[in-house]
């Protein structure tokens, strides 16, 4: 019955939170204003683990059903309790996996680019965005290129971009809370491999918790430092789609929430602790004989994110999905002084996920279209 009345507070928050403001931009204080009334009566300020307890009362139960936000790089027990429509979002839609991986999502977008025109450069780095007189006007890549732009379109990490590729006398403004107040999701420690015999008995999504979720959870994100302990979530493709490992194989990764960057671990020490604990623990639990049918096994830890996909402080989903930094409070998508500026990231409006950022390039869209008209 609780899980029955959860559905029903998460589908009111989704009607409101995906369905009416996903893909709307939330580039004026007014349309935040406009909300405030849906937001008080949903309950917003409330968090996603405090809305959870209004209806499960078992301790492990409520565990289960408040660890959405960490998919999206978010404290349970800190971020808004509008994530709480991922539970309704799942029901409703699905949980989809394409066949041939992520992978197989971006050659179907790079393909919808090459049919609509638009030539791509891979392997070029952008080291600045150059603004003059309030105009994105060109951008110059590592190697010293300089390519002109009537608008640039950012998908990089906002926090970065601001930092790092634009200088600070160009006067943009990216959002409303300073700097020194801004909260980064948590890192991740991705352990990828094969295994030279299946585990059938293992599901395509498995979520293994560890004995701390509190506590653990205060480890990573407030005191940022890396326990012994962890929860994980596995992910074995190959119960779907059986091209992920050769014949009487399978293939994983494990996704282990850690401190990101902040906390100050060596992970050239710590990656391979952490690797041997994990392998021992699925060892001991889920995957037995482990140890010995792992194979090809790599890792990526939070300084790969900063240093591969320039993430600020090698967060897993840029900035925290808190309330004070969600929707106006969030990077907004189009830099509030320079007009020409636009960002579909996952740490602009709405958020991080697939959903999350494909939804923030359809709000760019929105705005490039009503920039262009206004002409
Ligand atoms: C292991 C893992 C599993 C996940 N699983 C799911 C899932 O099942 N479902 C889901 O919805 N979400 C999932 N996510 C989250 C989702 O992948 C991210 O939130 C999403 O990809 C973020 O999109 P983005 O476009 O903001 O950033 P990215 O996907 O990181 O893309 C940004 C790109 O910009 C490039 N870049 C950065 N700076 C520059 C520069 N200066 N010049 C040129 N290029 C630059 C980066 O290299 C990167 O390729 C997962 C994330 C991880 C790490």
């Amino acid at each position: 019955e609780g899980y029955r009345q959860l559905l029903v507070a998460s589908e009111q928050i989704f009607d409101v939170g995906f369905r009416r403001l996903a893909d709307q931009p939330f580039d004026r204080l007014t349309n935040m204003l406009a909300q405030i009334p849906s937001l008080v009566r949903l309950k917003s300020h409330l968090t996603v683990s405090q809305l959870v307890n209004r209806y499960m009362k078992h301790d492990l139960i409520r565990q289960a059903f408040s660890i959405h936000p960490l998919l999206v790089g978010g404290n349970p027990f800190n971020t808004t309790s509008i994530y709480a429509l991922i539970h309704f979002l799942e029901r409703e839609w699905g949980v989809h996996f394409a066949m041939g991986g992520t992978g197989a999502v971006v050659n179907a977008l790079r393909g919808l680019m090459e049919r609509n025109g638009i030539n791509i450069r891979l392997n070029t780095d952008i080291e600045r965005i150059n603004i003059d007189k309030r105009l994105a006007e060109s951008v110059t890549t590592t190697e010293g290129e300089v390519i002109e732009a009537d608008r640039v379109i950012c998908n990089a990490d906002p926090p970065t971009v601001y930092k790092q590729m634009i200088d600070k006398s160009a006067g943009t403004k990216g959002k409303i809370i300073p700097d020194a107040m801004t909260r980064y999701s948590m890192g991740l420690f991705v352990l990828y491999f094969g295994t030279t015999c299946t585990y059938p008995n293992v599901a395509h999504h498995t979520i293994w918790m560890g004995e701390r979720y509190q506590a653990l959870l205060h480890d990573i994100f407030n005191k940022k430092i890396l326990a012994e302990d962890f929860s994980l979530y596995l992910h074995r493709p190959t119960a779907t789609d059986a091209s992920f490992a050769p014949a009487g194989m399978d293939s994983f990764y494990v996704l282990c929430p850690v401190p990101n960057t902040m906390g100050g671990q060596d992970w050239n020490e710590e990656g391979q602790a952490l690797r041997d604990r994990i392998v021992a623990a699925l060892d001991r639990t889920i995957m037995p004989g482990l140890k010995d049918t792992i194979t090809s096994d790599f890792w990526m830890t939070p300084d790969d994110f900063k240093t591969d996909y320039r993430s600020m402080h090698g967060a897993g989903f840029s900035i925290a999905p808190v309330f004070t930094q969600s929707a106006w409070f969030r990077y907004h998508n189009r830099d509030r002084r320079v007009g020409n500026l636009y960002f579909s990231a996952a740490g602009a409006h709405p958020g991080a996920g697939m959903p999350g950022v494909l939804c923030s390039a359809k709000v760019v869209e929105n705005l490039v279209i009503r920039d262009e008209s206004t002409l």
